[in-house]
């Protein structure tokens, strides 16, 4: 509605306009300056008493002169670095602005797309077993497949409201002493047991890593850094999920071998909302709001989470905690 106010093409203008105006009001003072000196020197050497005392009059003029041309480009530079430094932080947070809006249009249409989906395929299903006399095993495969799909709405819906519970900033930590190897292993096999089972992935977590993590929210940063990392990892895929010690820290690992990440994407990965453009994330299903998760959850624990390339392609993201 404001846009046409918020358009970097009138911020631009206005600071070429402030610049413009206020480089001719430097030249006009260093001018009148300049002209004041001249003035003065006659003066002065009208009412000189001697040659010696004049030369240490005009040197004196000639100083302040100076002095205060410089007193007026330096404090005009100021100005304007002042300046261009105020309108760069303005039209960074109208960028960070327009990138948000952006990103917020792309979630209610995945959104909305994700849960129209699976409500849609449940219709079907259920209209197809109240309509037609079927065998056992179709009944049963299509009440699983209609389970499935009411688990990954579910699963939606949760996401979202965690998002919304995050950000309204009323979450409580409730940390306590966790085996970290074994909820990831539990995690492993509860959520991703057929890509366990079908070797896609490795869980690498020996027993006796402890952190102290809430255990209704630290299990969602392990399932958010799997999924991604399986969905994508393109086929076929290894993602490898890694728990160690070091020290005082706890490491926290998820390595995958897919397209990986490009480096200018790599913090904004983490934003809400944020989804990469390229075309097969376009062609995944997904709503910006994992990594999102993650990264909010791993921050309240005092933890770090960042992503690096892995070799020879892929993505591995590592969260750090503190023992
Ligand atoms: P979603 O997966 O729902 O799009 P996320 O917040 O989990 O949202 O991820 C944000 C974006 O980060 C994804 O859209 C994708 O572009 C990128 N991404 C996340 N994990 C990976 C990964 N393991 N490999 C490549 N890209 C990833």
């Amino acid at each position: 509605m404001k846009r046409k106010f918020s358009s970097p093409a009138i911020l631009v203008a206005v600071f070429l306009y402030v610049l413009l105006q206020f480089t001719w009001w430097e030249i006009l003072l260093v001018r009148q300056n300049d002209a004041l000196t001249t003035e003065r020197e006659r003066l002065t050497a009208l009412n000189a008493p001697d040659a010696a005392s004049l030369d240490r009059s005009l040197a004196l003029l000639r100083h302040r002169k100076n002095m205060q041309t410089l007193m007026i480009v330096g404090e005009g530079t100021i100005f304007l670095l002042l300046l261009l430094y105020g309108v760069s932080r303005i039209r960074r947070a109208q960028a960070a602005e327009e990138r948000f809006g952006k990103n917020q249009k792309n979630f209610f249409l995945s959104v909305t797309h994700e849960l129209k989906t699976p409500i849609a395929a449940v219709q079907l299903q259920l209209q197809t077993l109240a309509k037609q006399k079927l065998d056992e095993p179709a009944r049963l495969s299509l009440v699983g497949r209609a389970l499935e799909e009411n688990e990954r709405l579910n699963a939606l819906i949760d996401k979202v409201l965690l998002a919304s519970s995050l950000e309204s900033g009323e979450l409580m930590l409730k940390k306590e002493k966790t085996d970290l190897s074994e909820m990831v292993t539990a995690i492993c096999s509860r959520y991703f047991g057929q890509a366990v089972d079908a070797g896609q992935l490795v869980v690498n977590a020996p027993s006796g890593v402890e952190a102290y993590v809430d255990q209704q929210l630290f299990p969602s940063v392990i399932i958010n850094l799997i999924e991604n990392a399986l969905k994508y990892s393109g086929r076929p895929s290894q993602v490898v999920v890694r728990v160690e010690a070091a020290g005082r820290a706890r490491m926290l690992s998820v390595a995958d071998n897919g397209d990986g990440i490009d480096d200018a994407e790599r913090d904004r990965i983490f934003e809400r909302f944020y989804r990469s453009g390229n075309e097969s994330v376009r062609r995944s299903k997904g709503t910006g709001l994992g990594l999102y998760i993650v990264k909010y959850i791993v921050v309240k624990h005092g933890g770090l989470v960042s992503v690096a390339a892995n070799k020879p392609h892929g993505s591995v993201f590592q969260v750090r905690l503190d023992a």
